[in-house]
Formats: structure tokens, C-alpha cells, sequence
């Protein structure tokens, strides 16, 4: 091992390493609270595309394992670190290369942050659409590692939707580029699409170039109270029914509307079983129409209320408490937050089923998410040294996740199989599409280096 950190450091000059403790340890864990990190060799932070190959290069000529890491936000233990790996951190690679109005597309580097990103295509009229409820602190590297969802995929899709082009280092360092500003582009097999969601395994992305839309009206804003969990259920199931199509239809269930109250004291309906955040961003009175049939969708499931935020600022604010809603439960202990999906019409039966199994296993459970998409985040919540509790969770999810698979669903609808859901994967997808993911891993990465034990 020391061989290789004395060939990084005489080949690669400039290379930023870090081998003393203290900065290894504050990049071994991303924030899967329950996972157990290994300890990085050593921690690479590159500067430019050169560098990050000439790792690579190293890194297979000594069999080093390698993990890529972008703002390490995530929730799979995708970025976390493995004993004896080299962590490769793209933070350093943070800009904006071009945004090209006439193709309405941008390159950018990965470790560019999503709401930057955001910020400097809306100066010019645009919009940068995937908005992971972290984007205030991701990386666009690592959302494109994860195939990362948020609050508009209901409406424009994940970020695989908004990535059409991406620079690939691979695992022996050679550079490939995948796609580009075409539109149209079916030029051999989708290998953009195969390294989005990959999450490091096969191949480390130093550039992209992401898809931009003009930026759409201001949204208007509907929040509906409901009595019972399934009520929310069955009206997030009506809308998907009737066809309406808001830019946002998140939930939030009782627990959470406390856990978010109590820290902020926003006067939020504490009787409700749950809530709904709606949003419409359709031009002129179509937001008003779609947000009116939003509602009558509401009432008929049961909504005991429903108000309508005042002004933009109501409404920002509004959509800030769902996106806190995770730091709410983690104020109440260690929280691990999952995030199973299933058809959108079988959501009243997945929140069923959560609570179901909550109470079975006798864990503190809060649930949240992004319900029009039919992806869901409870949230297991115990006391930090409470082994018992923390047991009975891992159980919880256990079940959960057979309970997700039994509906149609799935393990992980955006946070990735990453290291901490990996046994399931087999039972979600079946061998012989695991032997075809294995088989795609070891043509990309014939000796294993790039992010061990992570997905496959
Ligand atoms: C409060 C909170 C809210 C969140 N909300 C959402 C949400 O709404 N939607 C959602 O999808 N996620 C959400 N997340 C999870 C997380 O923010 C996302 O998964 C995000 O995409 C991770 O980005 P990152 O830059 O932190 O990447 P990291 O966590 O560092 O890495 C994520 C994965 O990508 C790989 N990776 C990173 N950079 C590269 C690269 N350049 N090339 C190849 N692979 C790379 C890593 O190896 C790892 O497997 C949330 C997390 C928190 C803490």
C-alpha cells in the first residue's frame, strides 16, 4: 500500500493527498448514520480529468480499491469508505464549464453543487430540473452516481432524464465520452445511461453535460390535511388516476409534521395523520385548474383541510419544511431513512404496510416522500446506544423491503442499493439480472478496484 501512495506522490506532482488520520476519518462516512464505514488509506482530491486518470492508472497497476465520493449526502453508504481504499473525493472539480442557451444544455464539472448548478442557469431564464431535497449540499457527480430523484421528478423526471452526455474515467484510466448535446443519439448501447446510477462501480465521471429547460411560471402551492394516512394514500392514487400532473406531490405523516413542528413552530395541523404538498407550475390559469383538481381529488379521499399558500415566499417556505423533514427526525435519535417505492396506485398499500410493520416491530417511525412518484422515506427512528431498538429497526426494514418487492415495488427508488441494501437486491431483480450486472461490472473493472462491495 505504501508503494502506491509513493507512486501517486512522485508521478502525480500536483495531486492533493491526504494520509494523516484525522483527515481520513472525516471523509470514511457519508450520512448513512447506520452503516459501518471502513477506514480510507489514504484521500485523493484531484483537480482536473489528468489527474483522476492518472490515479486510475496507478490504482490498477497496484490493485488499490477506489471510491469515488462527491459531497458524501448520501444514503446507500455509496461514498462510505472501505478499508485499504483510496478515496477519490471530485469536490475540487467544481465548475461550470459552459451553459449553451442554443442547445439548451450545460457542461459541467462534478463536483459543481446541484443548487449552484440551479442558481446560474436561472440567471439566464433556465432551469436545471433534478432537485434532491439535499441540493443545497450534493454534488451533480454525485446525483449522477446515484440517479438522484427529488420534489419535481413527478414532473421532469430523475437526473438519468437530465444527463445527456457524460466524460468517463475508467478503472485502468482511459478516458471515454459517452453521448453529448444531441437530442437524438442512438449511436450503440446507452453507456451514459448505464455509468448514471452505477454509483461509482464502473467508471468515475469528470464531466457532464446536463439537459436545461426554460424556466417554468411560479408555482402555485396547495397543502392538504387528511385524517388517515390512507386518505393521503388513496388521493396521491386519484390524481395519478385522473391525470393530474403537478410539479410536486410530496408527503408528510404525523410523526414527521411534529418532528417539524417542534423545531420550527410553523403552526402546522398537529391532529392530521398526514399531508400533502401539491404544486403546480403549469402557465397562466392551468396552475389554478390543475391545483382545483388536485383538491377535488383531496376532498373525495377524506382532506379535512386544504389552504393555499399566499405568496411565493409562503410557498418556498413550505417547500423547505418538507425538505428538512429528514434533519427533523434526526433530532429525535439516530433516524435511517429508507426509501422503498412501489406502483403509485398501490401507494395506500405500501403506507399500510409501513405502519403495519412500524408497529410489529415496535419502532419509532415517521414517513415522508415523494408520493407522486410512489417512492417513500420512513424513517426509523431510536436512541443512540439503544442496540435493542436499533435491532428491531434492521428487522423492520427487512420486512419492509419484502413488503415493497410482494407490491411490485422497490428497495430503493433513488438513494441506490449503495452497501447497505445489497442482500436485497437478488430478491428484487432475481440472479439471472444480477449475473448480467456482474458480468457488465467485471468488463468495466476486470479487478474489482472501483468501490468494492457497493451494489453488486
Ligand atoms: C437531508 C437529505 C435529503 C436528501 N434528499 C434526497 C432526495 O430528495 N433525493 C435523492 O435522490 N437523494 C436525496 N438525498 C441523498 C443524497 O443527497 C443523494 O444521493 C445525492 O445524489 C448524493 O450526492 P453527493 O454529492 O453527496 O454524493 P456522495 O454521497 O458522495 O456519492 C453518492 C454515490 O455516487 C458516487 N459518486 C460520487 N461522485 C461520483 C463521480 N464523480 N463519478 C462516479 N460516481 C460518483 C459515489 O461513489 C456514491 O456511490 C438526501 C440526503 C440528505 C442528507
Amino acid at each position: 500500500m505504501t508503494d502506491f501512495i509513493d507512486a501517486l506522490q512522485q508521478t502525480l506532482h500536483g495531486l492533493r493527498l491526504l494520509t494523516n488520520e484525522t483527515d481520513r476519518e472525516s471523509y470514511r462516512r457519508d450520512e448513512t448514520a447506520h452503516h459501518e464505514a471502513g477506514m480510507p488509506l489514504a484521500v485523493a482530491l484531484p483537480a482536473d480529468t489528468g489527474e483522476v486518470a492518472g490515479v486510475m492508472r496507478l490504482a490498477t497497476e497496484h490493485r488499490v480499491p477506489v471510491v469515488p465520493r462527491g459531497a458524501g449526502s448520501g444514503l446507500s453508504g455509496g461514498s462510505a469508505g472501505v478499508d485499504g481504499a483510496l478515496t477519490l473525493v471530485l469536490t475540487r472539480m467544481d465548475r461550470i464549464l459552459e451553459i449553451d442557451r442554443d442547445n439548451l444544455v450545460a457542461v459541467v464539472q462534478p463536483g459543481v453543487i446541484n443548487a449552484d448548478l440551479k442558481a446560474a442557469v436561472a440567471a439566464e431564464g433556465l432551469f436545471y430540473a433534478p432537485d434532491p431535497a439535499s441540493y443545497e449540499f450534493c454534488s451533480i457527480g454525485g446525483n449522477i452516481g446515484t440517479n438522484a430523484g427529488g420534489l419535481c421528478c413527478v414532473k421532469y423526471g430523475v437526473t438519468r432524464d437530465a444527463v445527456l452526455g457524460l466524460e468517463v474515467v475508467l478503472a485502468d484510466g482511459r478516458v471515454i465520452r459517452t453521448g453529448g448535446r444531441n437530442v437524438k443519439d442512438v449511436a450503440g448501447y446507452s453507456l451514459t445511461h448505464l455509468f448514471v446510477g452505477s454509483q461509482g462501480t464502473l467508471g468515475i465521471v469528470t464531466e457532464a453535460t446536463v439537459r436545461l429547460r426554460p424556466a417554468p411560471p411560479p408555482k402555485h402551492t396547495m397543502l392538504a390535511f387528511f385524517p388517515t394516512l390512507d386518505a393521503a394514500g388513496s388521493a396521491v392514487a386519484a390524481m395519478t388516476r385522473a391525470g393530474v400532473e403537478p410539479c410536486t406531490l410530496e408527503l408528510m405523516d404525523r410523526v414527521t409534521i411534529a418532528a417539524v413542528d417542534d423545531w420550527h413552530k410553523l403552526g402546522l395541523d398537529r391532529t392530521a395523520a398526514a399531508l400533502l404538498l401539491v404544486e403546480s407550475d403549469a402557465p397562466g390559469s392551468a396552475a389554478e385548474d390543475e391545483l382545483a383538481r388536485a383538491e377535488t381529488c383531496c376532498t373525495d379521499a377524506g382532506a379535512t383541510s386544504v389552504v393555499r399558500a399566499t405568496d411565493p415566499m409562503e410557498a418556498d417556505w413550505l417547500r423547505q419544511v418538507r425538505r428538512m423533514a429528514f434533519r427533523a427526525m434526526e433530532r429525535l435519535g439516530v433516524a435511517r431513512m429508507e426509501d422503498v417505492g412501489a406502483p403509485r396506485s398501490r401507494i395506500p398499500e405500501l403506507l399500510r404496510e409501513i405502519e403495519r410493520i412500524a408497529a410489529a416491530h415496535n419502532v419509532r417511525c415517521g414517513t415522508f416522500g415523494h408520493a407522486g412518484d410512489g417512492n417513500l422515506h420512513p424513517t426509523f427512528v431510536w436512541d443512540r446506544g439503544d442496540t435493542a431498538a436499533e435491532e428491531r429497526a434492521h428487522a423492520a426494514c427487512e420486512e419492509l423491503y419484502c413488503a415493497a418487492i410482494a407490491l411490485g415495488g422497490t428497495v430503493t427508488g433513488e438513494h441506490g442499493i449503495g452497501a447497505a441494501r445489497r442482500p436485497f437486491l437478488v430478491a428484487q431483480v432475481g440472479t439471472d439480472a444480477v449475473d448480467v450486472m456482474r458480468a457488465i461490472k467485471a468488463a468495466l473493472d476486470p479487478f474489482g478496484i472501483l468501490n468494492p462491495g457497493k451494489v453488486v
